[in-house]
């Protein structure tokens, strides 16, 4: 604002209150149809939605301003979220009509990226959180917590370990992190595109007493232990800090919080966030999503539930046998019986979002679309149900079958205890058109029949000419007045007039004389006056009973939320089922055998996403056992190959057996993992720009010190991102240590391209060598890409570079020089490398060098050699004395 404006007007005295308390949002201040948008933030506005600015008269200093109707500012404010603006907005909030002086008005909500409830602001299947982290120096513990608005799903957990804190935020990458204002942030929130560091005073949101109350309150529970969060004071505080954002944003109760639980971690297969990137779980190296992605292949759910309970169990994968086998016996189930998920998937296909539609209707903040779109959900809740219980046959063989008796477990108490919502359902059927205006001030919502004194309402408005005629005709019936007529002016309103010439019987007593005219009189009656008053007031009653209406409705389904919540909850689990059952049969998988020990089998193993993307018949399958004597597998070959593949491939299908899915291979027989680690060397990861050594030495370190006895390591050249010597001695090491850990039973798979590495299998226990092989044929070579026992037997890269058209002359020349270098290597390169590159490494036992049998004869052709000096040769020189040599000595009969 500039400094010389000119007295202001009340009004943006008002709006200069408002918007300061606002300063780091865009204010939307309601004014008639319109929220207007003043100062910067016009321009800002203006800008980023291609509004066009304009401004207010002279005497109130040429304000920018810029607006938007009122009824399409929710598309608005999607689209300035999603460009990670805040926006606060202002309605006003007393009725203009019965104002004095200037409306009220005051911010009605606060709208930020963690906190949106729109579906244009979400992604369907994926959750959207909102997070809060604190690390108590002096109490050495802290805690992160989270929270999905637009569900209400929210869980966190609290460590002695900062780092594991860290690494669960950058997992979770809530789209905005609450933080204490005068904590240090670690960098890796700030520094990271999809994370809103929000500082915010400790005060106000973080301290503890405050922040119990809060919880406890905004959870109805008595206790801190209701919520599992006796012993954690510093998660507590996380979870306060949750609500009094959330109070603060959305200016009322959180109503849509889901009963708060610690998270268990003991339950899930940990994947760190780097480990999920590297697996391409979610999207590519390359950072897009789609195709060659395991969510591209995995994800055939039909609702947004579902989807989503697919991506919390794709981050979050079991540990525990139970909830495994209970989860396969389901998939199994819908993959053999193709009828019951061809229902069920058609039945699906009409359920909408349940647990954010409910979520909207609860905090209303809902539109008659959202109820429409419950309706249509909750009537397709018969035809799921129907669809479990299918006969196999045509017709049920047992009366058990008929109930769903015979169903694997997790169905069969789905089944039992059915949350139909049928009244819900039978209300919103009962209640709503099946047309409904976008909004509900359009009026129009409510079905004839719904409400008598709103039937008559609407008849007036639609009728009110017709009962004025049918009134009259009663009149002129009942006193024998043919002749009476209906007029309308603006004095008096309605009347009836009747000409002196037909005044020959007396007039009833009820008609009142109004007005008398020269050859007529004009009467009221209460009966006029009453359905004149009625058409008169009808719309705007009409409009007050439908808002009332609508409230009323709005507030029967919100009660019955935590029964929809139970509703969603089943359907999303029959969905991912069936989404798992569909994948499996469209892909090929099979059910993994799980166990509790320490085995890795897999038979015919395929990578699901590479199979995907270059075709199932294109692909060629491997074999892997890891047991006692095979707990770290160095695989070797060339660039190319197929190392990376058979790596990730190994992890996924761990990871996909431990969702509860089946697998990409013939056979798989899986000891039960805890945790997943994996890494890639930086050369590989150069395209996203953020590896360097140093993050991948990191990385490396990070696994040395967690990897625990259950744990499965995924190496990918390790060690490639400095110099050879560099990079092959910190491999060595990091696989020494590796194969000692947790009393030698971490489970590792190595890529590696350094061959001295394979002289490892003989001194280590438990580490074993495998390669994929590799066929020469015509001076060519041919991937075979299969994983066969033994270390590679040479370094293909020269081959591969041929192969990818460097030039010839290059290539030779690279041979000529690798010739070289190897001759050279056997002596002082090695030896340096294990004693004074390496100290601590056990010495490398070098197999003794066979040097060449010395040669006695005499012969002119030794001599010549022993004369020779090819370094001072030419090429054309060198040629011309092998000829010379053909010549002289090389024919059969010498
Ligand atoms: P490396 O890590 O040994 O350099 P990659 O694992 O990156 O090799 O594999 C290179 C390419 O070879 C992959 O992009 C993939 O398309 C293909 N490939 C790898 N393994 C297989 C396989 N088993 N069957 C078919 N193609 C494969
Ligand atoms: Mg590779």
């Amino acid at each position: 604002m500039s400094d010389n404006a000119p007295r202001l007007t009340p009004m943006y005295r008002q709006y200069l209150e408002i918007k300061k308390e606002y300063p780091d949002a865009l204010l939307f201040y309601r004014m008639g149809d319109f929220y207007e948008l003043f100062f910067e933030d016009a321009e800002t506005a203006a800008r980023e939605l291609q509004l066009a600015l304009t401004s207010r008269s002279r005497d109130e200093g040429g304000v920018p301003m810029c607006g938007v109707p009122w009824h399409a500012a929710e598309s608005y404010i999607s689209q300035l979220v999603e460009k990670g603006f805040k926006i606060a907005v202002c309605d006003q909030v007393e009725d203009p009509k019965q104002a004095k002086g200037l409306v009220k008005r005051a911010v009605t909500r606060v709208v930020t990226g963690g906190t949106v409830l729109e579906d244009a602001n979400l992604e369907a299947k994926a959750h959207t959180y909102l997070g809060a982290f604190l690390w108590d120096e002096a109490a050495g513990a802290g805690a992160f917590a989270w929270l999905d608005v637009s569900t209400g799903a929210w869980t966190g957990l609290q460590s002695p370990h900062k780092e594991e804190l860290r690494q669960w935020v950058l997992k979770m990458a809530p789209r905005e992190l609450l933080v204490p204002d005068k904590d240090e942030v670690p960098l890796s929130f700030t520094s990271t595109p999809g994370i809103q560091v929000v500082r915010l005073p400790a005060r106000s949101h973080f301290e503890l007493p405050q922040a119990k109350e809060r919880v406890l309150a905004a959870q109805h529970v008595q206790e801190a232990a209701a919520l599992g969060l006796e012993k954690s004071p510093q998660l507590m505080q996380a979870c306060g800090a949750l609500i009094a954002y959330l109070e603060s944003m959305q200016k009322q109760d959180p109503a849509q919080l889901a009963p708060f639980r610690p998270l268990e971690k003991g339950r899930y297969l940990i994947l760190d966030e780097v480990t999920e990137r590297n697996l391409e779980l979610f999207s590519r190296l390359d950072g897009k999503r789609g195709a060659g992605t395991l969510w591209a292949v995995m994800d055939h759910t039909c609702t947004p539930m579902g989807g989503r309970l697919l991506e919390e169990r794709m981050r979050c994968p079991w540990r525990r046998l139970d909830p495994i086998l209970r989860t396969q016996e389901a998939v199994e189930f819908f993959l053999a019986r193709k009828d019951i998920r061809k229902a069920l998937r058609e039945a699906l296909k009409n359920v909408y979002d349940m647990e954010r539609l409910s979520t909207r209707i609860a905090l209303n903040r809902c539109q008659p679309r959202d109820f429409a779109a419950l309706r249509e959900s909750l009537r397709a809740l018969p035809a799921v149900r129907d669809a479990l219980l299918l006969p196999e046959k045509g017709r049920f063989s047992t009366e058990d079958e008929r109930r769903g008796e015979t169903l694997p477990e997790a169905l069969r108490l789905i089944v039992k205890k059915w949350v139909g919502m049928e009244d819900i359902a039978a209300l919103l059927t009962r209640a709503l058109k099946d047309d409904l205006p976008p909004q509900i001030t359009e009026g129009g919502l409510f079905r004839p029949g719904y409400n008598a004194e709103l039937d008559e309402l609407l008849d007036l408005a639609e009728h009110g000419e017709s009962r004025l005629q049918e009134l009259l005709g009663e009149e002129q019936q009942k006193n024998s007045m043919p002749k009476l007529k209906l007029g309308y002016n603006h004095v008096f309103g309605y009347y009836f007039e009747l000409s002196r010439a037909q005044q020959t019987s007396p007039i009833p007593e009820y008609f009142q004389r109004r007005q008398s005219l020269v050859n007529s009189d004009r009467f009221t009656t209460p009966a006029l006056q009453e359905l004149e008053e009625k058409m008169l007031t009808a719309a705007e009653r009409r409009k007050s009973l439908e808002y009332r209406l609508y409230q009323e409705l709005r507030a029967t389904v919100a009660e019955s939320r935590p029964r929809l919540a139970e509703s969603a909850s089943a359907l999303a689990r029959l969905d991912f089922w069936q989404g798992l059952a569909h994948a499996a049969e469209k892909n090929g998988w099979t059910k993994p055998e799980l166990c509790e020990g320490q085995h890795l089998s897999i038979h015919q193993g395929r990578h699901p996403a590479v199979e995907a993307v270059v075709g199932r018949s294109a692909f060629i399958p491997n074999d892997l056992v890891m047991d006692e004597k095979r707990r770290l597998i160095l695989i070797t070959g060339p660039n190319m190959a197929g190392k990376s593949t058979v790596l990730r491939q190994t992890a996924l299908i761990v990871l996909m057996a431990q969702m509860g899915s089946f697998v990409p291979a013939s056979e798989a027989r899986i000891g039960l993992v805890d945790r997943i680690f994996s890494r890639v060397g930086a050369s590989d990861n150069l395209a996203q720009g953020q590896s360097t050594f140093m993050v991948e030495m990191m990385e490396t370190a990070r696994i040395l010190r967690q990897a625990g006895r259950r744990s499965l390591v995924i190496l990918d050249e390790i060690g490639r991102g400095t110099s050879t010597f560099d990079g092959l001695a910190l491999a060595w090491a990091v696989v020494e240590e590796l194969s000692r850990r947790a009393g030698g039973s971490i489970r590792t798979l190595f890529a590696t391209h350094y061959h001295e590495l394979t002289g490892l299998a003989q001194t280590l226990p438990g580490v074993c060598n495998m390669n994929i092989a590799i066929r020469e044929w015509n001076g060519d070579i041919v991937f075979l890409r299969r994983l066969i026992p033994g270390p590679a037997d040479k370094s293909y890269g020269i081959e591969v570079a041929r192969l990818a058209g460097v030039p010839a002359s290059v290539v030779q020349r690279a041979r000529d020089i690798l010739a070289q270098l190897e001759a050279a290597r056997g002596k002082a390169r090695v030896a340096k490398l294990e004693t004074a590159i390496l100290p601590g490494l056990q010495p490398r036992p070098v197999p003794p060098a066979t040097a060449p049998a010395p040669v006695h004869e005499d012969h002119p052709l030794l001599d010549a050699l022993r004369a020779l000096n090819p370094d001072a040769m030419t090429p054309m020189d060198a040629l011309k004395l092998l000829s010379d040599w053909k010549a002289l000595w090389g024919s059969p009969s010498q």
